[in-house]
């Protein structure tokens, strides 16, 4: 792959002495879209916060646009402006409204002037569809409402790559669909490198360009969307997807 947006190369990482990931090489494409799959516990959080280096890896190569993933505190807080994440649990600031959850980011840490900062936040808002709840509070909104709060809020710091950890698990299933279509937007324009960890497979058919599966910590199978569910390749892939399916 010729100039790759991400690329991991030989990353092992453990928790004390559990082996989490091993011997991941992931490479991802400018605009690249990808879904991560595989049971709880096999390593898809871990893999993706090593993206923005919520977590620290012990052996191999983190580079995310030409930075690399070193322990150098400039090329983190670098990557961490080019990575944006929205996790299951939404992690909104719950004293501060939603359009102060949106302008906090690029006030403080790209030194936006507030006006400016609350006119792009107003404008997300509005792509997701909730620019009528710009002055509550998050606790007064519902799961879904909160969770396109918090990709409106990522989209404000205008990242390259925006990272999803589950982003649906923790909804009720009637405000499933209105996260999706977020999602699924998003992932329809132009230049967005997206990876989501989501057991959403409909949601995988439909945007994914590469589907990843993992399990005890590796990466045992990728494919294009339809080869990997028409014709999963792996014992363990079968058995995953005739749980889910
Ligand atoms: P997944 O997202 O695929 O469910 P995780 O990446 O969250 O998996 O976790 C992979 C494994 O690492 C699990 O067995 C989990 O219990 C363990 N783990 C995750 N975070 C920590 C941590 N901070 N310390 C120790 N073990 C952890
Ligand atoms: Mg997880």
């Amino acid at each position: 792959m010729s100039d790759p947006i991400i690329r991991m190369q030989g990353v092992n990482k453990w928790y004390g002495k559990f082996h989490v990931l091993q011997d991941i090489d992931l490479e991802v494409a400018r605009g690249e879209r990808i879904v991560i799959c595989g049971p709880s516990g096999s390593g898809k959080s871990t893999l993706i916060r090593c993206l923005n280096r919520l977590e620290e890896i012990q052996q191999g190569r983190i580079v995310i646009d030409g930075t690399e993933l070193d322990g150098d505190l400039r090329h983190v807080e670098q990557v961490r402006r080019d990575v944006g994440m929205v996790f299951q649990h939404f992690n909104l600031f719950p004293h501060l409204t939603v359009l102060e959850n949106l302008t906090l980011g690029p006030i403080w840490v790209l030194h936006r002037p507030k006006a400016e900062a609350e006119a792009v936040a107003r404008r997300y808002l509005e792509r997701v569809r909730i620019s009528e709840q710009a002055d509550k509070y998050p606790g007064q909104l519902s799961g879904g409402q909160q969770q396109r709060v918090a990709i409106a809020r990522a989209l404000c710091m205008a990242p390259k790559i925006m990272l999803f950890d589950e982003p649906t698990s923790a909804l009720d299933p009637e405000m499933v669909k209105e996260v999706l279509d977020v999602m699924v937007e998003l992932a329809g324009e132009e230049g967005m490198t997206m990876l989501s960890v989501t057991h959403e497979m409909g949601f995988a058919r439909r945007v994914a360009d590469r589907v990843i599966f993992m399990d005890g910590g590796r990466i045992v199978e990728q494919n294009t969307p339809d080869a990997f569910f028409d014709n999963p390749q792996h014992e363990r892939t079968k058995l995953f997807l005739s749980q889910i399916l």
